[in-house]
């Protein structure tokens, strides 16, 4: 494990403040954050995630991220560490380290040149995810100058849980993100993640103002965040920003401490469908649980199937420069 020097902090009353996530961290020497993977030594910050624990080629599709360079292959990092502690989450070997003593470090340190001319190699980008990326805000920094002139995106997988000034610093490295938006009520979000949620859906506008391409996952939990007392407030906060935001409807499967739960049924997952779409949102998603159908773009004004996806790939995008070939309405997104 190697510590190296991070950026978004400054000093106040004697202590060094991490600016990167909304605790906001005011740290003696020797201290290291909530996080586990941010620490002060002397008068500077350092980080641990210049590392990863995963190397391996994916696809868009799977963050997922279905209305940005469809089809495109990503080669996937996780540095270790998340701001959330999240008792379903299936990545919690990678995601709790520094925040559960079980956990042990498992990664390798990155070379960003290295990986953005692997990822060049193949016409990809490269994903952080599986962990909390903008945890590894100085990693993404390096991989976006080193892929920039190679023509290779940085994506996120996050759960938007950011600082203005950290929002600020991703939108110049980021090109898309899928934000996990999981509930809004203030006591629910807590209890699930330790976190208040209403940083997450600033980050998820303020990245939208700054240019980078946003989608939402929800994941729907049983018998916490399936039903409409969550899923509606969700869908018309969405609404509300751009009826055009792409939500993904997550189905949950057991998972850390809730193994003994029983995965999302599927009649939740449609259910959510026709909340999303109640609420005015054009593109509601479900991965796998409602066949081909769940994960197929429709267009808006005459609902010809325009982007078919296999599981968690692309299957046929028919559309023309982002316009539907039978009546050349427009579908957000980069394509
Ligand atoms: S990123 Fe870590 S150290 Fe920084 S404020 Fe958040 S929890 Fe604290």
């Amino acid at each position: 494990m190697r510590w190296t020097p991070a950026v978004l902090h400054r000093e106040r009353h004697g202590r060094v403040q991490c600016l990167l996530c909304p605790f906001r961290c005011a740290l003696k020497d020797g201290e290291t954050g909530l996080c586990g993977v941010r620490r002060r030594s002397g008068g500077r910050l350092e980080t641990a995630t210049f590392a990863s624990s995963v190397r391996h080629w994916d696809t868009l599709e799977r963050k997922p991220l279905f209305h940005y360079r469809p089809g495109t292959p990503c080669l996937t990092l996780a540095a270790p560490g998340c701001t959330f502690a999240c008792d379903y989450c299936i990545n919690h070997r990678m995601s709790q380290y520094g925040r559960e003593d079980s956990v042990r470090w498992d990664a390798e340190p990155v070379d960003p040149e290295d990986v953005a001319a692997e990822a060049a190699a193949r016409a990809g980008c490269v994903a952080i995810s599986y962990t909390e990326p903008s945890l590894a805000i100085e990693l993404t920094a390096a991989l976006a100058e080193s892929g920039r002139p190679l023509g290779v995106d940085v994506v996120w997988k996050s759960n938007g849980f950011l600082t203005p000034e950290a929002v600020d610093l991703a939108a110049r490295h980021v090109a898309a993100v899928n934000i996990d938006v999981k509930t809004l009520d203030e006591r629910d979000h807590r209890e699930l993640t330790g976190a208040r949620p209403g940083p997450v859906l600033d980050t998820l506008a303020g990245l939208r103002e700054r240019g980078v391409w946003v989608e939402v996952s929800t994941p729907l939990i049983p018998g916490l965040t399936a039903g409409p007392g969550t899923l509606r407030p969700i869908a018309r906060a969405l609404a509300a920003l751009d009826p055009a935001i792409p939500w993904h409807l997550v189905r949950a499967t057991p998972a850390h401490r809730r193994t003994g739960h029983a995965p999302t049924p599927v009649a939740d997952l449609a259910a959510g469908v026709r909340i999303g779409h109640e609420a005015g949102l054009r593109h509601v998603y479900v991965e796998r649980a409602l066949g081909a159908d769940g994960r197929a773009t429709r267009c808006a004004g005459c609902r010809t199937t325009v982007v078919a996806r296999d599981v968690w790939a692309l299957g046929e995008n028919i559309l023309d420069d982002g316009r539907c070939p039978r009546c050349g309405t427009v579908t957000e997104g980069r394509w």
